[in-house]
């Protein structure tokens, strides 16, 4: 099993890359976001919770996502690896996960860490929202609190990695193919 993360700000790129990184290495892509998004389509008590948050641009709680990531490590027990995108988001979710892997034996192998400048990201959410209609891509407002959420909260867990020697970066402008065949290399070596 060979796991990885996908890491970086709100619109960096991190889904479009799972999705090829699935079809070539055929691991499992595991998206919290995605996750919480299926849950408020099926109208369950979880998603109706975590849609307060979403809608703000606010992380929902870490008992939640790690409960989440927990069923679905274990629905998929003989899983060649999984790709983690969006999670985890905090330290508490990063140390969480560890944890859970290391049950299986099966650790991190690579934090993939892919760095696009702020004025770029804002650009891609924009577009985001006019093309997938995310009501969290939808308002400026928003789009600027889960950036600074995602610098407060969710950088740290890159010096977590580092300190495991398991960060590397990615430049993550170019063309999708480019910044594929960059995190492809890394992958390989
Ligand atoms: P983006 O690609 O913009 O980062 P995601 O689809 O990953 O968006 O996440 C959308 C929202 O879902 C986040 O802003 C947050 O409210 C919630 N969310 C997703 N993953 C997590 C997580 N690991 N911890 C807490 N909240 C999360």
């Amino acid at each position: 099993m060979k796991n990885i993360i996908l890491f970086g700000a709100p619109g960096c790129g991190k889904g479009t890359q799972a999705s090829k990184l699935v079809e070539r290495y055929s691991l499992i892509h595991t998206s919290t976001g995605d996750l919480l998004r299926a849950e408020i389509k099926n109208k369950t008590e979880l998603g109706r919770k975590a849609q307060v948050f979403m809608k703000k641009g606010e992380l929902v709680a870490d008992e939640v996502v790690i409960g989440m990531i927990n069923n679905k490590i274990n629905n998929n027990k003989t899983a060649k690896g999984f790709i983690f995108d969006g999670f985890p988001r905090t330290v508490k979710q990063a140390i969480a996960l560890d944890k859970l892997l290391e049950k299986l034996e099966k650790p991190i192998v690579k934090t993939l860490m892919i760095k696009v400048k702020e004025e770029e990201l804002t650009r891609r959410l924009k577009n985001r929202a006019i093309e997938q209609n995310r009501p969290d891509d939808q308002n400026e407002e928003v789009i600027q609190n889960r950036i600074k959420i995602y610098l407060e909260k969710t950088l740290p867990v890159a010096d977590y990695y580092t300190k495991q020697n398991k960060l590397v970066e990615i430049k993550g402008e170019g063309t999708v193919d480019d910044i594929f065949e960059r995190i492809s290399k890394q992958l390989l070596s």
